[in-house]
């Protein structure tokens, strides 16, 4: 069966002194699970002090965004090269917020889930639609097209160890979540476009996790859905204490 991945985003919150303290809690206190995977996708500037800090225990560190090029000419960048000599395993691409903000488009998702593979490096691939698209009925269409150009041109072996994050654009960072029925049916429908693209077979192996104000209070009414594998969190990840209730949850 499928593996949940409980995964933080911390987005841009956090010190150093702050990551440190969060990761030796919660490495110290994380629970050994055969069920779930406990992620934390922090900011670059962390990444080799929690890499360390994690090394032996049940968590894994993941990074928030990168480029889809090795190396070169390219300000400001960060490549997947880095991220794997850091010791970094996942990576999250197509965030909402660095799609509205950062001019990601789903063909630069495209390339740096390739990059990902290319580096060993798990990608969290995150879809979903806006307040207006849900309310105009295009909700699983705009997840439909997100998904398969995302998925373009990978081997069935790739598209089954990619993490899919269904995070409906209004319910992220407002207190709003998708009812956990609403929610599996976006899920649902990701499997199936998968399953179009591959086969049942890989479909069934794809681990899609629900996104959008996930906290310790309505986590296990979203994991008992059949298709939701997990969870991509952000405000509720950012504290240690939350963060170790929903990864017991997994
Ligand atoms: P949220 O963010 O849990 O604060 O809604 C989720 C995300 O953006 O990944």
């Amino acid at each position: 069966m499928r593996k949940r991945v409980i995964a933080g985003n911390w987005k841009m919150n956090k010190t150093l002194s702050e990551a440190n303290d969060f990761i030796e809690q919660a490495a110290e206190k994380a629970p050994q699970s055969d069920k779930s995977e406990a992620v934390v996708c922090a900011p670059f500037p962390f990444l080799p002090s929690l890499v360390e800090k994690t090394k032996g225990t049940e968590i894994k560190i993941g990074a928030q965004n990168m480029h889809f090029e090795d190396k070169g000419a390219f300000t400001g960048e960060v490549s997947p090269v880095m991220l794997k000599d850091l010791g970094v395993s996942h990576v999250v691409l197509g965030h909402s917020e660095r799609r509205e903000h950062f001019g990601e488009t789903d063909e630069t998702v495209n390339k740096k889930v390739h990059a990902a593979f290319t580096h060993q490096l798990t990608p969290i691939v995150c879809v979903g639609e806006t307040l207006e698209q849900r309310e105009a009925d295009e909700t699983k269409n705009h997840v439909e097209k997100q998904v398969n150009k995302a998925l373009e041109g990978l081997s069935d072996q790739q598209v089954a160890q990619t993490i899919i994050a269904y995070e409906p654009i209004w319910a992220i960072g407002t207190g709003k979540t998708a009812s956990s029925e609403d929610a599996n049916e976006v899920c649902s429908h990701i499997r199936n476009v998968v399953g179009n693209i591959t086969s049942q077979e890989v479909a069934d192996q794809v681990v899609i996790q629900y996104g959008g104000s996930v906290k310790p209070g309505n986590i296990d009414e979203l994991l008992s859905q059949s298709d939701i594998d997990g969870a991509l969190v952000g405000g509720a990840s950012v504290e240690a204490e939350s963060y170790l209730q929903l990864v017991e949850a997994g």
